[in-house]
């Protein structure tokens, strides 16, 4: 089968490679559409993992081959993937920590070689721990929305971390398909947004996906009008959303929040990146800095409501759409965000199914 190997920094090559076989109690599934994700984006400019590896892990396609001890699924079924899948059995799942849960970071799903997604092919193998995170998909959904499962559950998940109430102002700092969704799922939950961004088109976007204000992140004034946005009297941020890795917005997200309010990194994802902070604001202020990385599968099924009845509808975020051959290309155009591009979706499929 055609793949695309990451062989090194920026290397990204088409190649032939044998069609993953499957145990007994797994399942092979034909890739129809993976996203493009900026964490592999990372990786392969950065080179933070050894090659080779088959990168791609938002996966959505059809079950052609399934283990006889497999369960619950039927050849044909139509599919969206989990490549990281927690065991809800120890300590760390025992506190909802299931991105620290060992099983969790093991990856379960992979195209050949080291696991790493795979779905820049065109099979996928899903092993056993995964099969819990197979998410079957109607008929109406495209395997696009599809792959959007795992993103929107990241955004969900980040959201249920804030601790709102509803009426509550959140600043979400970067427009781009991540913060949009954290804007729209924001506002269903019945929040206030200030979405805030570089590119003015990202910020008329930020306004048609729920956002009340929008404002230019660059400037001078940002906090002072981020402030003079919240009700009774500037009271302040409930809270903010940081999804870009930007240490400013950090510092005027700290500055915005009211006492007790939350801060929560979404985007800060590199090593060794430190920064200083006023820590009176955490401890006298009792302003909490909180992340969050990766899905939660208990959210799961309100994830593919969300979805599949399209009262977060995806479809607007995905811009542009490549074969499996110009994945490099694919990568490297979601590596340089313009106004006109947002999600990226790779195919192996000649054509887009409707
Ligand atoms: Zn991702
Ligand atoms: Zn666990």
């Amino acid at each position: 089968m055609r793949a695309i190997v990451y062989r090194g920094i920026d290397d990204l090559r088409l190649e032939e490679v044998p069609v993953p076989t499957i145990r007994s109690d797994e399942i092979l599934v034909r890739v129809a559409a993976c996203g493009v994700c900026p964490t592999d984006i990372k990786k392969i400019h950065h080179g933070t993992v050894p090659p080779p590896r088959i990168f791609g892990h938002e996966t959505a396609g059809t079950v052609v081959r399934l283990g006889a001890r497999v369960r619950g699924l039927r050849l044909g079924d139509r599919v969206a993937l989990h490549h990281h899948v927690p065991c809800l059995d120890c300590h760390a799942c025992r506190h909802r920590a299931f991105a620290q849960c060992e099983t969790y970071k093991r990856t379960g799903i992979t195209a050949g070689f080291e696991p790493a997604g795979g779905g820049y092919a065109e099979y996928v193998r899903v092993m056993a721990f995964c099969l819990p995170g197979v998410v079957k998909v109607p008929t109406r959904t495209t395997f696009e929305e599809a792959a959007m499962l795992e993103p929107v559950n990241t955004v969900l998940k980040g959201v249920r971390r804030l601790g709102l109430l509803p009426g509550d102002t959140v600043m979400v700092a970067g427009q781009g398909p991540i913060g949009l969704l954290f804007t729209r799922l924001l506002r269903l939950e019945g929040a206030r947004v200030i979405a805030t961004d570089l590119l003015d088109s990202r910020l008329q976007l930020a306004r048609r996906w729920g956002a009340t204000v929008a404002l230019r992140a660059d400037r001078p004034d940002l906090v002072d009008r981020l402030r003079a946005a919240t009700p009774r009297s500037r009271r302040g941020l409930d809270a903010a959303v940081l999804a870009v890795p930007s240490n400013a917005a950090l510092h005027q997200a700290i500055e915005a929040c009211r006492g007790a309010g939350r801060v929560l990194l979404f985007a800060h994802t590199r090593r060794n990146d430190s920064e200083p902070v006023d820590l009176a604001s955490i401890c006298v202020d009792e302003k909490d800095l909180i992340g969050s990385y990766s899905a939660d599968v208990t959210l799961q099924p309100e994830v593919a409501r969300l979805v599949f009845r399209r009262r977060l509808d995806v479809r607007p975020l995905i811009t542009h759409r490549f074969p499996l051959e110009r994945t490099a290309d694919a990568v490297a155009r979601a590596s340089q965000p313009t106004p006109d591009s947002l999600k990226i979706i790779v195919s192996p499929l000649e054509a887009m199914p409707a």
